[in-house]
């Protein structure tokens, strides 16, 4: 019986290594959102990236033809700016980020990288070209290093420690007894919502694509964490091309424009100075969400003093 039950061991081993794997890539596409409904052109050239401005040109979309969430949306990125994206839950913020990425196409308009369709190039360009720091980033079940790496599986140690550091998640990884050898992820350390963030903009910090998408956590941080987040990201997309998709409103305050959405259309863009003298849903959005924080802030500072 022992005999047997080595390779049966061993067996079970293998068994959940693999499911842990297919769990890995279901995860993945699920936080994505991937249906796998889009394919290259035949004719498909890679993306020439140059500068890496992005437009949105009169953007029609529907996930469901009887269901309009974009009707007819345009703005342009600058090469090198920062464009946030707000609006009430449901708007269609995060359908403009997995839009760019291909994830699906347009009914009808275009979206263009350097003046190149995206229905034009490959996808494996195009996805090469953007870097992404989600709402909710999958660790692999590895090292922290690995997870790191995985922005540029060739990048070396003194690398992959200096995107930690940029990415202000250094001093945590440097505290923990395995230091970057700790394995993290559903069977390792279980990394708190701004850890994964940073661990996420540490990947993006390595890919150093020329166009960066942020999809802000929707959850709440602590002040100190999104001090340190918005640090990191400062730093990531200074000098890119920046897609902020804002479910908070604290990130967007530096935008080179904001872009609030409402029922599918674009109701107000502007500076945050300039919509906050507007006085319209952008200045409402603003007022409501400073007293919510406030008001945690005040518990967070009564529970701590109880
Ligand atoms: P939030 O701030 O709550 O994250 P959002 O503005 O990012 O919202 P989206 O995720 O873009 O909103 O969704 C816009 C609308 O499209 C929502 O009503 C949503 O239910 C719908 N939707 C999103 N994904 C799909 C999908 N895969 N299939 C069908 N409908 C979808």
């Amino acid at each position: 019986l022992m005999q047997l039950s080595v390779p049966l061991n061993f067996i079970g081993f293998i068994y959940r290594e693999i499911r842990q794997g297919l769990t890995d890539i279901e995860h993945m596409f699920d936080l994505l959102d991937v249906k796998q409904e889009v394919v290259d052109k035949p004719a498909a050239k890679a993306l020439a990236i140059g500068q890496g401005k992005v437009e949105f040109r009169d953007v029609h979309f529907a996930y469901d033809p009887q269901r309009p969430i974009l009707k007819g949306i345009s703005f342009e990125v600058p090469a090198g700016k920062t464009v946030a994206i707000v609006g009430p839950s449901g708007a269609g913020k995060s359908t403009i980020s997995r839009l760019l990425f291909r994830f699906y196409d347009v009914q009808s308009g275009s979206i263009l990288i350097d003046g190149q369709d995206v229905r034009d190039v490959t996808q494996e360009t195009l996805r090469a070209a953007i870097g992404m720091v989600p709402q909710d980033t999958v660790l692999f079940n590895d090292t922290i290093a690995y997870n790191i790496r995985y922005g540029r599986p060739g990048a070396t140690d003194e690398e992959v420690r200096r995107a930690a550091e940029m990415a202000q998640i250094g001093p945590f990884i440097e505290h923990l007894p395995e230091g970057y050898k700790a394995m993290v992820g559903e069977r390792g350390l279980k990394l708190s919502g701004g850890e994964k963030q940073r661990v996420a903009i540490a990947r993006t910090i390595l890919k150093a694509p020329p166009i960066l998408m942020l999809d802000e956590a929707t959850s709440a941080l602590d002040t100190h964490t999104e001090q340190e987040i918005q640090a990191a990201l400062d730093l990531v997309s200074r000098g890119r091309t920046t897609l902020v998709i804002a479910h908070r409103l604290s990130t967007v305050i530096s935008a080179d424009e904001i872009i609030v959405l409402k029922d599918g259309l674009i109701a107000e863009r502007g500076t945050h100075s300039s919509l906050l003298h507007h006085g319209g849903l952008y200045a409402s959005m603003w007022a409501r969400q400073r007293e919510a924080s406030e008001a945690e802030e005040r518990l967070r500072i009564a529970r701590a003093t109880d």
